[in-house]
């Protein structure tokens, strides 16, 4: 039982916090209709790729012995700085959430009548959720001290951010046209453009 490790029982608190803010919005955005879907084979693919890093594996981890051939050991301030990443991730995570509103989709969609977010942290950069996600795979990594439930969710996600954000803008594109050009100039994707 690794609980009683305090970074494992930190991280635990921090992943129902994570899937509580998730459930509330997601209930809330249900009952929207969707006026246009790009959630094709590959999203799915992509979106159950990304079970066992973020809960598969760091459960096993935290309730099983299965897994520690791949235990290591970090010394506790490198472990305790997923702290801070943890805390901002969930922040950032909540914000984009409520800031998003109906509009947001587990999936490239468009509800009836979407409307362009660019307030609230959506002002500074055009992906917060996915800075938010960002964020906890370090944060995961750091607090937890194995190779496969601690860091197999950064690749996975890279994949995800990777093959996901062209098709997103690109919707975007052609919903908004102009406003999201103009919005994209002056806006980071997941960091802030503060030279500006
Ligand atoms: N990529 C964003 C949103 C993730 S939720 C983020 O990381 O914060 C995914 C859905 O959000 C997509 O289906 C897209 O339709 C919608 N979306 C993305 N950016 C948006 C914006 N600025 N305004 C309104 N909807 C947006």
């Amino acid at each position: 039982m690794n609980l009683l490790e305090p970074s494992n029982a930190v991280f635990l608190t921090g992943l129902l916090v994570f899937y509580g803010i998730r459930a509330v919005f997601a209930r809330r955005a249900k009952g929207e209709a969707i006026a246009v879907s790009r959630f094709d084979r590959r999203e799915k693919l992509l979106l159950a790729a990304m079970f066992p890093p973020t809960l598969l594996l760091p459960l096993l981890y935290l309730f099983t012995p299965l897994l520690t051939f791949a235990d290591y050991r970090l010394p506790p301030p490198l472990t305790w700085s997923g702290l801070p990443l943890l805390l901002g991730s969930l922040w950032l995570f909540y914000r984009s959430h409520a800031d998003l509103g109906r509009n947001w989709s587990v999936s490239v969609e468009l509800r009836e009548d979407h409307q362009l977010v660019t307030h609230g942290v959506y002002r500074f950069i055009r992906h917060p959720m996915y800075a938010a996600i960002w964020l906890w795979c370090f944060a995961q990594g750091l607090l937890l001290q194995n190779w496969l439930a601690g860091w197999s969710l950064l690749p996975v996600f890279a994949v995800l951010y990777l093959l996901r954000l062209p098709r997103e803008e690109q919707l975007m594109h052609e919903q908004f046209g102009d406003a999201y050009r103009e919005y994209s100039q002056r806006t980071g994707r997941v960091v802030p453009k503060i030279w500006r």
